[in-house]
Formats: C-alpha cells, structure tokens, sequence
C-alpha cells in the first residue's frame, strides 16, 4: 500500500509544482470566473509575481477544452457554428500577463461575433485588462489627471500603466456607463429604498465645463437627490444620488428622472425641489414633480438684495449692512409681498444722480420676487423643518465633477466630457467599491428584453434620449 506523499517527500524543485497544483485542486471549480479566480490567487500568493502567475496558468489550464460544437448566441439564442478555431488573446491579469485561447463564433442573424470562454469568465468584451486590472485603472483615472495617474500606479504595482491606458479605459467605461438604462444603473448603484421616505430633497444646478472647439464652455447639469429625515431635520446619511450630464437640459432630464423614479419620489409624501431662480429649473420641476414644494434658495434670495442694494446706496454705503439686515428680516418673515411693497416705497426717495440704473435694480429685484413668491415662504419652512439652502448642489459641482475636470490647462472633447462627467456621477453615487461592478450588473441587467427592466416611460424630453443615444454612437 502507497503512503500518500507528504510535501517532506518533494524534492526542492518539485516543491513549487506541487504546491501549485494542492492549491488549484482545492480551489478550482469549473464555470469560475477570471475576477473569481485573480481575487483567490491574490489572497494566496499575492499579485504580479512568480508563484500567483504560476497558480493561474494552472488554474486556467484546467478549464476544459472547448468544443468545437454550435453555441447559443448571446443576443437570439440560436446555436451557431465555430467560425475561428484558437484565437490568441493576451490579457494582463492580477496575477501577470497571460495568452488565451478561444474559438469564435459568429451569429449571421444578429451579425454579432463572440467568444464563449470570455463570456465565461466574465472578462471585458475589448481591451488588454481583466474585470479586476480594469477596475483598478479606472479608479485611478477618475481620481487623477491621466499623468498623475500613471506617475501613483508605480506605488501600488510593479508593471507600469501609460496615460493613455486610462484614458482608453475611460472611455470604454464611460461608453458602457452612458449606454445602460439609466433607472437600472441607479438601482445597481444605489439600492432603492424599500418603502417610500417620508421626505425627499432635490436639487440641480449648471456650471460651465472647459470643452474644446468652436465653443470653449459647455454646460453641465448636477442633480442631487437625498432623503430628508423629519424629526432631525437632517440629510439621512448616506442617501445622496448624484447625476452628472454635459450639454443642458434637454439630455439631463431623462436621466435626472430615472434617478428620481429609483428613490419613488412619486410616492414620497414630501418633495422639496430647492434651487436657484433659473426658470429652466422650475419648469423641469413642473414637468417632473408637479406636486413638489418648490423653494428658492435662501442665499441666492437674499444676494439678489444686497446687489440691488449697492446699486441704490452705491457700493461703498455705510447704510448697505442695514440694507442688508432689512431684507434679512423680511426674507426670514417669509412674506415676499411685504418686502415688495416696502422695495416700492424706496421708488420716491431714490437720489436723483442714478435714478436710472436705481430703478432698473429695483425693477429687476421686484421682478424677480414676484415670480418667485410662492417659494419664498421661509418662516413656513423653518417650521416644518425643511431644507431652505441648495447647498448640496452647489458643493456637488465641486466634488463630482471641477476637482477632476476642471484643472489647470484641462480642456475636454465633447465625447470625453460626457464620459467622464457621467461616471464621476456614478462613482459619487456608488462609491468607490460599488461603481465598476455597479456597471457591469446594470449593463447585464439591460441587456434582457426591455419589458423585463423597464416599469415606466419617459414623460419628458424623449428627444433628449435620443439626442444621447445618438452622440454616444457618433462617438464611437
Ligand atoms: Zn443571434
């Protein structure tokens, strides 16, 4: 009877091979994953070096041969024929460089080519990364100027990354992110919450981005979706939804509502839109959420006073602090109506010297009270505990998109800028560890028949979705 051999039983040189393949007994099962696979071996044997390299060659070497048989056709589920036998495919893994082979099918029907062992192991239709390698460049290139990016990867891994490996990767990512139905990619980032909240605060606001070409400052878009919780009178944290698109409002709304549908804001009880007194802004709000309480934010309000107020005392007043303190107080009384009436009584007493450009900042200031009246009720605010500053939007516009797209000397192609503002959304959204798989999940999920993923329709804006869809196939 043969003893079973011990590794004392193992010559030094044969020590390595066996405990490769002790290792890969163990672990391997068939149908596994690359991501399954590197993310074991890294915990093993670490990565990049020797012996992980080692263990996932060995790893790989057990999935069966393919045979050369009909596959199912991932898009009409007709089985179709071999059309390449054994094609090569270099991918930089975890562990290192490694060379698959692969057969190819091609469906005639669907005119689509695909290769069954990369669907298996899940890895990236193009590019020379695994799953795993390509969620780690693409953490780096939304966090850093592309340079920089290559210049931190030194720290962290032994193989360099050139500047232009995040910026492909950018934009393969980018493309997925912007082509997936926006509701599921919200769900897949975010969990959706399981009951209504009680109340729910949205904001959007637009700042310009540096974009080159004919026209050198486009538009962004951020919207901000969080729940409000009633009895702290406070953000639930956690809870924010960021959504980040270039190029107006036409190709924000639909987004903008998928996201609001995610979090139910039909349902909720209380919904309070905040935001400047840009009347696109308003008008979205009717559209989206015609039962919104709509509440124009607090400093914008009162800033237009003060301006107003250096143009009727001039700037240097000593009187503009009282001026000041005045409409503070009769902001804070949240009656809008007063304080115009006591804005027309200054008409008579206006000084002759700049009577015109006087009148002309009163007219505007009055004017834009009076269409904002409605949401300027703040003492009823205050008391019901509701938000009164969009401040969540504006400090979004810093830390989704300027701290990574609006540096020194940057200037964006059009295709680019949409990318990358949409998935510094996502990212803001899903955060760090949700966002790549948060993407694939919602590109897999959209994928299915359309009736299987989609509850609603867009009321608004179709044309912006097409617009979108159409820019993205352009930019490809
Ligand atoms: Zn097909």
């Amino acid at each position: 009877m043969t003893r079973k051999k011990t590794l004392k039983d193992f010559a030094p040189e044969d020590l390595e091979y066996e405990l490769t393949e002790r290792f890969t007994d163990r672990s391997f099962r068939r149908g596994m994953t690359m991501s399954e696979m590197e993310l074991l071996i890294w915990r093993a044997c670490g990565m990049e070096n020797p012996a992980a390299l080692r263990t996932l060659n060995s790893m790989l070497a057990r999935i069966p041969l393919e045979a050369a048989t009909g596959k199912l056709c991932p898009k009409c589920g007709k089985r179709v024929p071999v059309k390449a036998k054994d094609r090569e495919r270099e991918i930089r893994t975890m562990a290192g460089r490694v060379t698959l082979k692969r057969n190819y099918h091609y469906c005639e029907t669907c005119q689509l080519g695909f290769y069954p062992l990369d669907r298996t192991l899940e890895l990236p239709e193009e590019g020379e990364l695994t799953a795993e390698m390509e969620k780690r460049v693409l953490d780096f290139a939304l966090n850093d100027v592309y340079g920089e990016c290559a210049a931190r990867w030194r720290v962290h891994y032994a193989e360099p990354a050139s500047d232009n490996l995040f910026r492909r990767v950018v934009s393969r990512v980018g493309a997925h992110c912007m082509a997936v139905d926006q509701q599921v990619l919200q769900e897949e980032l975010k969990p959706a919450p399981e009951a209504a909240p009680d109340a729910l605060v949205v904001e959007m606001d637009g700042s310009m981005l540096p974009i080159r070409g004919p026209e050198p400052w486009k538009e962004a878009k951020v919207g901000v979706i969080y729940r409000h919780d009633g009895e702290t009178q406070r953000p639930v944290p956690g809870s924010a939804r960021y959504v980040a698109v270039v190029n107006g409002l036409g190709e924000f709304a639909p987004v903008f509502e998928d996201a609001l549908r995610v979090e139910r804001a039909e349902e909720v009880h209380t919904v309070l839109w905040l935001g400047d007194g840009a009347v696109g802004n308003w008008r979205l709000a009717e559209q989206l959420l015609p039962d919104a309480i709509q509440i124009l934010d607090w400093y914008h309000a009162l800033q237009h006073a003060v301006e107003c107020g250096k143009v009727v005392l001039g700037e240097e007043s000593p009187m503009l602090p009282l001026w000041q303190e005045r409409s503070t107080q009769l902001l804070a009384a949240g009656e809008p109506a007063a304080f115009i009436d006591e804005l027309m009584a200054c008409v008579p007493l206006l000084p002759r010297r700049s009577r015109k450009e006087s009148l002309e900042a009163l007219d505007g200031l009055v004017r834009y009270y009076r269409a904002n009246q409605h949401r300027m009720r703040y003492a009823l605010y205050r008391e019901a505990g509701y938000p009164i500053a969009s401040g969540a939007a504006e400090s979004a516009h810093r830390h989704v998109l300027q701290v990574r797209m609006k540096r020194a000397g940057q200037h964006w192609s059009m295709p680019n800028a949409r990318k990358l503002a949409m998935l510094r959304g996502a990212l803001r959204t899903g955060g760090a560890l949700g966002l790549y798989d948060g993407i694939q999940r919602a590109r897999k999920r959209s994928r299915a028949p359309a009736h299987y993923w989609r509850r609603g329709h867009f009321r608004y804006a179709r044309e912006g979705t097409r617009e979108r869809r159409r820019c993205l196939a352009a930019s490809n």
